[in-house]
């Protein structure tokens, strides 16, 4: 019998929200209805669909008070950030702004005997599998470009963050995307999967664990249906002797703890010059102290519970496991007494740990972080490559040659120098390695929700 996904708050640990996924039978019809919707949404004037996704995300910032208190008690991101507003402004005007260009025809030729010309066409229907750490911010980032170039666009949100996809598509709907268009619906695992199977969609974006990534690999294989798998990672920090420490520290610890440390390029370990180290090391303990954990409603909360129970116990194992292996741990758990052995979980950092500890290998996804001491750039390249992911690299230094040479020999998708955790919405955000294989945002956001068709028109002369 079909049991309904329950959304269990890490604020108090209530059921906060609860839907019954759909059945296969309903399931199929959505996705008809999403195939049905696409062609005379796709033959809309391209201004008309930009107007109608720029009203949508207006429509959300209307509601921007319901959206930050219920991220609170879906997630437990503290109200006193204010949503992911500012991200999915950003992005949606960037990817609007570049739409006409991007997805212009590239004539080849326009003579009296030929008209030879690439158009990027939308591929029909695109699936969004969104995760709950940033839950508009993943969703934005193919739901605005998808439904710019003409796709119908069919979401299965998280089932931590089940409200978010309603709100999305309440904010759509109102602002006249067609419902068919743009379907928020609730599916479990094997539905979801039997559907990919079944080419029900053309182009499925996943964001999200690198199992997860396997099981949507697996569904859409022998379907011909694109993926674009954008899974978890393992971000170093690299401060060079040359680095301006107060800035790397700063920069480097919200990194690691913004978010309780569940941001897919959150800072996870840090490398540092050994003649910086010891002071690296001081001014981040003192940093991390300065946080309050506790309820996300509280003004003066910092750090929220993480979304999740199981997500805490993750991380509250890697620790003792490498403290039992001999890391150090720099910060004590009575400084934050809201810890409760459960969702609230006390931030740490890390000293001693070697790469033969999970919490240096592994991903984290929580508010701890590992520091290592090394004594230049080939050791700490190689630390930084020595991991099964590749998402994003961060370079503290003065030395902008430097750091483009370092970025060549680094297995990432982005190298930052001077700052981290953070999308430019005209970069392509991608990965390598178990980080998967996607590319979102920029021009080539678009590449993945179109599909090129050529035309070759021969003339006929008298
Ligand atoms: P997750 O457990 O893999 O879930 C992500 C989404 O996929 C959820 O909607 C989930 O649904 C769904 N899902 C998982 N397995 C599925 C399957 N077999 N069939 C259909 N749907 C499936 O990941 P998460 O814990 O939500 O997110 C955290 C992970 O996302 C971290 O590893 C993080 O690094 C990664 N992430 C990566 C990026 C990036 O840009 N590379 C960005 C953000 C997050 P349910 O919730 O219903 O299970």
């Amino acid at each position: 019998m079909t049991k309904p996904i329950q959304l269990i708050s890490p604020v108090d640990g209530r059921v906060y929200a609860e839907r019954m996924p759909l059945s296969m039978a309903d399931a199929k019809a959505m996705a008809r209805r999403a195939r049905a919707a696409q062609p005379a949404w796709a033959a809309r004037p391209l201004e008309e669909r930009i107007a109608l996704v720029k009203a949508g995300v207006a429509k959300l910032n209307e509601m921007k008070d319901l959206v930050v208190e219920e991220l609170a008690w879906q997630m437990g991101r503290p109200t006193r950030f204010g949503g992911e507003f500012g991200g999915v402004n950003d992005r949606t005007s960037y990817m609007a702004e570049i739409a006409a260009e991007t997805l212009a025809p590239t004539v080849v030729e326009a003579s009296d005997r030929f008209e030879r010309r690439i158009v990027r066409e939308a591929v029909g229907v695109v699936l969004i599998v969104a995760p709950w750490n940033y839950p508009y911010l993943t969703t934005i980032n193919t739901l605005v470009p998808a439904l710019i170039a003409g796709n119908s666009v069919v979401l299965k949100h998280a089932s931590q963050t089940l409200l978010v996809g309603e709100r999305l598509a309440d904010a759509f709907h109102a602002a006249g995307v067609p419902e068919d268009v743009f379907q928020n619906v609730v599916l479990d695992h094997g539905t979801t999967e039997a559907l990919i199977g079944a080419r029900a969609f053309n182009f499925v974006n996943f964001t999200g664990s690198v199992s997860g990534g396997y099981a949507i690999e697996r569904a859409a294989a022998g379907t011909f249906t694109a993926t674009g798998l954008e899974l978890g990672g393992k971000d170093p920090g690299y401060v060079r002797a040359d680095a301006d420490l107060d800035a790397a520290v700063d920069s480097l610890m919200d990194g690691a703890m913004f978010n309780a440390g569940q941001c897919c390029c959150g800072i996870e370990r840090i490398y540092v010059h050994e003649s910086l180290y010891d002071a690296f090391v001081e001014k981040a303990v003192a940093w991390v102290k300065a946080l309050k954990l506790g309820n996300p409603f509280e003004p003066e909360t910092t750090l929220g519970p993480m979304a999740n129970v199981r997500f805490a116990r993750v991380v509250r194992e890697q620790v003792a496991e490498a403290v039992a292996a001999g890391a150090k741990p720099l910060i004590d758990p009575a400084l934050f007494p809201a810890d409760d052995g459960g969702a609230y979980l006390a931030p740490q950092i890390l000293v001693n740990v070697t790469h033969d500890m999970r919490v240096m290998k592994e991903e984290s996804f929580g508010p701890v972080v590992g520091i290592m001491k090394v004594s230049g750039d080939e050791e700490a390249i190689g630390l930084m490559n020595d991991s099964p992911y590749g998402l994003t690299c961060s370079l503290w230094t003065e030395d902008a040659e430097a750091a483009a040479e370092i970025g060549a020999r680094l297995e990432t998708g982005t190298v930052y120098m001077n700052r981290c955790d953070y999308l430019d919405p005209a970069l392509c955000w991608t990965g390598c390695k178990d980080t998967g294989r996607g590319a979102a945002l920029s021009a080539l956001g678009y590449m993945s929700v179109t599909r090129p068709k050529s035309y070759h028109l021969k003339k006929v002369t008298k």
